[in-house]
């Protein structure tokens, strides 16, 4: 028992240190190049005590904290990091072809989606992944131009890709390289 006790002991100091110290996820390397920005941020990581990861940003330098060492916590505020920074840097693009098009969402949400690039719902609702951000520029504008003409045409029919056609000329070209644009993303993403 008074074993038991000293062992419990031990494994509450070595907690107890570990607190406020840096540390390395395995799964996440120490800097993320996001292609849609163009810009390399910095990764750092601390444990803290606390229910769930935050972060703050400074320029390109994104600091995580709280319960780092727990990979869903981390791998939660890694996605919500990434839906903040398609709100701020991929909604304006996704609203100048909104404008430019003439047709308008009712609600634009970004997911860490495993299979779909982008969905649209009869509600006027387009959903966007973000790992479009990691896509060459014009991949991530075609994943956009494809969604906005779902809110005209729910389907893939010949009117949905005659409007398709209309705002890109190449459709079929960048339809080919959706099949093979995962080799865009960072691994560590799809584990998120
Ligand atoms: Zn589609």
């Amino acid at each position: 028992m008074q074993q038991l006790q000293l062992l419990f002991q031990n494994i509450h100091r070595v907690v107890t240190n570990y607190v406020n110290q840096p540390y390395k996820p395995l799964f996440i390397p120490s800097s993320v190049h996001i292609n849609l920005t163009q810009k390399r941020f910095d990764l750092t990581f601390e444990i803290q005590k606390q229910d769930t990861v935050a972060y703050v940003q400074n320029g390109t330098h994104v600091h995580f904290y709280g319960p780092v060492h727990i990979r869903a916590h981390l791998a939660k505020a890694m996605r919500q990091f990434f839906i903040e920074h398609a709100k701020v840097h991929m909604t304006p693009l996704v609203d100048r072809h909104a404008q430019h098009m003439k047709l308008f969402y009712k609600n634009l949400r970004y997911k860490n989606q495993k299979s779909l690039w982008g969905s649209c719902s009869d509600l006027g609702n387009v959903n966007l992944n973000i790992r479009m951000m990691f896509l060459p520029q014009e991949l991530c504008e075609y994943v956009i131009i494809h969604e906005l003409c779902h809110l005209r045409h729910l389907n893939h029919s010949k009117s949905f890709w005659k409007l398709v056609s209309q705002y890109c000329k190449d459709y079929h070209k960048f339809e080919k390289e959706l099949l093979l644009a995962d080799k865009y993303i960072p691994k560590w993403i799809f584990r998120l």
